[in-house]
């Protein structure tokens, strides 16, 4: 081995520690990086790579930031995916004896940030730990800056990757040697997320339980209601301890872990989820255009990540609904008492990150003005909130406690406007303290003193350039230039020569200057451990903080529905447990907001468990099938979660999954085909749909031959009629007509179609859904519209024409038959064998395995 420097082997001692980080060693006042770190973070960074003498035959590769500006460059490297250790000088260079004594403070990665400028003000930042036993999985996931700590077990994997894909972790951690395991490299890629493997055996039963009581203090997991639930204790207490072990300090702010239950939520996979469009657009992943962007009216930051969990998971609990129902309907109906709450709101900073940082000791003194001032609203809102007549408010109301001692606390102890930094003094207010005041009185003195010298010595003297100066390394001096050196009084000791003057002090300087230097000093000290003490005293107020926080958020969220609603024209939906969804002129949130000048046309819906079951849709493209949809998937969900809903009227049976196969997506991230992400959603859909489901279908089997498709979606829809497991409320477009032919007899079918009139060769369409099915499918007229050539369009009619006289030859009929396919009627028996299909663009078959495999990977 090569021998290196002292201080090289103390960098190789503590490299050694944190081999998958790269390692900021503090070096005087640089990070210094060495060997692979240095190469990765000079060529990540685009900052020089340099060469260092360390004590073995070659130099060593070495690269280095500034310390005061690390902070930039460290969450450059954990964005790109790094993980960050910091390496500090614990004790003073002057007091040490040989090397100074380095120990790793903390390490960044790309889960754990709490660095304000690298969160989005409206999301949350995750950090997910899963577990796996015999096929079922523990999760958890934390918010580091806020310190909501989550937990769940799933018995399915697609359950465990819908779970993760909800929470968007930006790392994962797993047990120790776990990293290669097939459900890990699958969260990976489907994620695109960070793996980290956990500390040995911290995610063994008992290390796990051992950890989460430790950090508590409590006695049993009985405590956290997780006595029935030992897989969400492993991934709970692996998480924990995988944090202790990179934040190095207690991490207060961590709230006990929640459980994540599922019945009284309403699931959305991972499909549902992009293809309604609730968080982003899929085209361009843009906010504008998805339900939350329309949905954000929240004037906190709190506020907008509530939102966008309840937009993420709409609730299947009536009595929940209810209360949120209620609510909203109280801030809808009350214009005054809205403007109220959103003024008062808007005067409320991020709480919830604020008080994570006190807890986590990175506060400064803006935030605890910050989260003074914002606490200071609480007793408007609270008197605000329980005169009303929604129990939640009234019950928020009554939860919020007396913070007024703190507020005065914090507005007494910190000046206006205090600086970013706590250690330079200026922080605390005067009249806080009686001895920071003695030591602020002297040297306010000391420095008035001073500036009376200047004035008063040019006086005795006569020299009228005599100036008073002061710089690091002589302290304050007196300087006079060549020409009057020669009035000098006797007093002055010469201190510096100049190459036109002299620079003096006299013995009244010299004791004022080491006043005001050693009131100073003790001044910065003493303002830092005041303000520490502060600090601490706010800390012992968190658990109050963090609950008023979420009060907060909640009452943010509940105005944001109203202001909504009462912007838009929505009304209160009737929340019903029997399974009928019913919708008077019902219109799609989105498409309504974003139409300019002409009007949305609104359309009907009834949906039950019997004669009408299914509707099926019919018309051509462009006529409004799918917006029509999806507009029914959008009033449910936004029901569900407890907002007013763009109808006349509404009557939402409560559903508890809301399904969705919606058109040829462009989504082939998976390097499959169109079809066979098709056929994977709709195999999930199959195997899952409850006759509480709602479950949207866009041409389901555009993406293969014509009788394959229309055998697919015939087959499909005798399934869902005739099964009476499923059931489920189904809406179906499709503009293979020969399907109204066939269901013609079925007694849950309902036929529809999307209004259109023809108007010479070409045609209008008016949007209106019709309770008949369509005769024709326009695709010719819709052709024009897109302006295909004439003579092309000619060709077509006449074609057409040739193909409708001779109608029969078109109709499927062979289908129920021995048919070439053989896929359709399995499909009606054993739904896995929607995997026997044959791929158009591969042309083989595909094993029930295969399409397991690929249903993981379909969800990107
Ligand atoms: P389809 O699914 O039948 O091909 P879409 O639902 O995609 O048709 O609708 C096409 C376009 O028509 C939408 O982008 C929207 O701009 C407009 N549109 C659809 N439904 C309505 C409606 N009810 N009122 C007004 N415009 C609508």
């Amino acid at each position: 081995m090569a021998k290196y420097t002292p201080m090289m082997q103390q960098y190789m001692d503590t490299k050694a520690q944190v081999p998958d980080a790269l390692l900021f060693f503090r070096l005087g006042d640089f990070y210094e990086l060495f060997f692979d770190d240095a190469v990765a973070a000079a060529r990540e960074l685009e900052i020089t790579l340099t060469g260092r003498a360390g004590g073995s035959d070659e130099k060593i590769p070495m690269c280095g930031v500034p310390h005061h500006s690390a902070e930039n460059y460290i969450l450059r490297l954990v964005e790109k995916g790094y993980k960050v250790a910091i390496c500090d000088q614990v004790e003073d260079a002057s007091a040490a004896k040989g090397i100074v004594r380095r120990e790793i403070v903390r390490v960044v990665t790309p889960g754990t940030v709490m660095e304000s400028k690298a969160l989005q003000e409206k999301a949350n930042l995750y950090l997910a730990a899963v577990t796996a036993k015999d096929g079922a999985y523990g999760l958890a996931f934390c918010d580091l800056s806020t310190g909501e700590l989550s937990v769940v077990e799933h018995e399915d994997e697609q359950a465990m990757f819908d779970e993760m894909m909800r929470f968007q972790p930006a790392e994962v951690v797993v047990p120790a040697g776990e990293e290669q395991s097939e459900y890990a490299l699958t969260i990976k890629e489907l994620l695109r997320t960070v793996l980290t493997a956990a500390g040995e055996k911290t995610h063994r039963q008992d290390r796990a339980s051992e950890a989460l009581l430790g950090h508590f203090g409590v006695i049993s997991v009985d405590s956290f209601g997780l006595a029935q639930h030992p897989l969400a204790i492993s991934a709970a207490g692996m998480l924990l301890t995988y944090l202790l072990s990179t934040q190095k300090r207690s991490l207060g702010h961590l709230k006990m872990p929640s459980y994540i239950t599922s019945d009284e939520y309403m699931t959305l996979d991972s499909f549902s989820r992009r293809n309604l469009e609730l968080i982003e657009t899929l085209r361009d992943k843009s906010k504008h255009g998805a339900l939350l962007g329309l949905l954000d009216e929240t004037v906190t930051a709190m506020g907008g990540r509530l939102l966008r969990r309840f937009v993420e998971r709409p609730l299947a609990n009536k009595r929940r609904i209810e209360e949120r129902l209620d609510s909203v309907e109280e801030l809808h109906d009350h214009l005054l008492l809205r403007e109220d709450v959103r003024q008062l709101l808007n005067l409320v900073y991020d709480l919830e990150r604020l008080v994570a940082r006190v807890a986590y000791g990175s506060a400064n003194a803006r935030d605890l003005q910050a989260i003074g001032s914002s606490l200071s609203i609480l007793p408007d809102l609270k008197e605000r909130l329980g005169g009303t007549a929604a129990t939640l408010l009234t019950s928020i109301a009554e939860g919020i406690v007396d913070f007024a001692p703190l507020v005065d606390l914090i507005e007494r102890a910190v000046v206006d406007e205090p600086p970013v930094s706590v250690r330079d003094g200026g922080v605390i207010r005067d009249g806080f303290d009686p001895y920071l005041d003695t030591l602020k009185q002297a040297s306010r003195e000391g420095k008035r003193w001073i500036a009376n010298l200047e004035a008063a010595e040019r006086e005795k003297t006569g020299i009228k350039s005599l100036k008073v100066g002061f710089n690091k390394v002589f302290g304050y001096y007196i300087e006079v230039s060549r020409a009057n050196v020669q009035y000098v009084p006797d007093t002055y000791e010469r201190k510096q020569t100049l190459t036109n003057g002299e620079r003096y002090v006299t013995p009244e300087l010299k004791e004022k200057e080491s006043l005001i230097l050693e009131a100073e000093e003790k001044l910065i000290d003493l303002e830092y451990q005041t303000f520490v003490k502060v600090r601490d005293e706010v800390a012992s107020w968190l658990a109050n903080i963090q609950l008023a926080a979420e009060s907060i958020a909640l009452v943010d969220v509940l105005q944001s529905l109203a202001t909504v609603s009462s912007k838009r024209r929505y009304v209160r939906p009737e929340i019903m447990t029997d399974d009928r969804i019913e919708i008077i002129e019902g219109r799609h949130p989105v498409v309504e907001a974003m139409l300019k000048g002409e009007p949305f046309v609104a359309n009907d819906t009834v949906l039950d468990n019997g004669s009408n079951q299914i509707s099926l849709i019919t018309g051509p493209n462009m006529a409004g099938k799918s917006t029509y949809m999806r507009q029914v998937a959008l009033i449910v969900l936004l029901a569900q979660i407890g907002s007013f809903v763009p109808a006349d009227r509404a009557q939402i049976g409560i559903v508890d999954r809301v399904f969705t196969r919606i058109g040829a997506s462009d989504d082939l991230a998976g390097g499959q085909s169109t079809f066979m992400v098709e056929m994977v959603e709709l195999a999930n859909i199959l195997h899952h749909a409850t006759p509480k489901s709602l479950i949207i279908l866009d041409e389901i089997g555009r993406g293969t031959s014509t009788f394959d498709g229309i055998s697919i979606a015939q087959a499909v829809v005798e399934f869902l009629h005739e099964n009476p497991q499923v059931g489920a409320k189904t809406l179906f477009a499709t503009h293979y007509h020969e399907l109204t032919t066939f269901t013609e007899s079925f007694a849950g079918v309902r036929h529809y179609s999307t209004h259109v009139q023809e108007k010479g060769e070409g045609i209008v369409f008016l949007r209106k859904i019709l309770p008949q099915a369509a005769d024709r499918s326009y695709g010719i007229q819709v052709a024009k519209l897109a302006g295909l050539p004439q003579e092309v369009l000619a060709r077509a009619r006449e074609i057409l024409a040739e193909l409708e006289q001779g109608k029969s030859d078109v109709r499927p009929t062979g289908y129920a038959q021995p048919d070439p396919l053989g896929g359709a009627m399995i499909l009606r028996e054993e739904p896995v064998a929607a995997a026997q299909v044959e791929t158009e663009d591969e042309g083989r078959s595909v094993a029930p395995e295969a399409v397991q495999k690929g249903k993981k990977r379909a969800g990107k």
